[in-house]
């Protein structure tokens, strides 16, 4: 049987950290689909499409990831993908607390389903798409918490 995993999540934008989970989880898993969550209501930086494809970019010529859009629960969509372990990425305590709840209610929601937490590597742990949101709003340059493939001008 096919380990097939899924990292979730809304990636508006796509940052060296969540690259760097991505980097970790690839030799434990046969495939891993990054699943992009979007939400009608919520706007966000970077539309939903343009973040699949950018994110395309960052893995291209990687056969084991392949990067899907999805609305409603992360559990359904883990569910239809086959997927039988779910990704994310912790930072710090506040990480820790929210991924514990969200592990619990998604193992109700799928029993099947294993919650697989990364500790992000120190040198990115202070980094945010919130944070590089603002620098965009603000005009900042956030290139330095952004894959090589990812440029400013995606944003703009
Ligand atoms: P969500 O809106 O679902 O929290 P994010 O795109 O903000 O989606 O984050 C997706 C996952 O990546 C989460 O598990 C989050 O904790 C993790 N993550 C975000 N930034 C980093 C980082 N710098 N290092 C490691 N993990 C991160």
């Amino acid at each position: 049987m096919q380990r097939i995993a899924v990292f979730p999540g809304s990636f508006d934008p796509f940052t060296l950290g969540h690259k760097a989970i991505v980097e970790e989880a690839i030799d434990l898993f046969d495939r891993i689909i990054i699943g992009v969550g979007y939400n009608n209501e919520k706007r966000g930086l970077v539309a939903p499409q343009k973040r699949v494809r950018l994110i395309e970019d960052v893995f291209k010529g990687n056969e084991k990831i392949e990067v899907q859009m999805y609305r409603g629960l992360t559990a359904d969509f883990c569910r239809e993908c086959g997927a039988t372990f779910l990704l994310r990425g912790v930072r710090n305590a506040v990480d820790f607390e929210y991924e514990h709840n969200m592990q619990l209610i998604n193992e109700r929601l799928y029993p099947e389903l294993t919650t697989v937490l990364f500790f992000t590597p120190p040198r990115y742990a202070a980094i945010s798409s919130s944070i590089v949101r603002e620098l965009v709003y603000f005009g900042g340059d956030p290139t330095q918490f952004m894959p090589d493939e990812i440029k400013l001008k995606d944003y703009l």
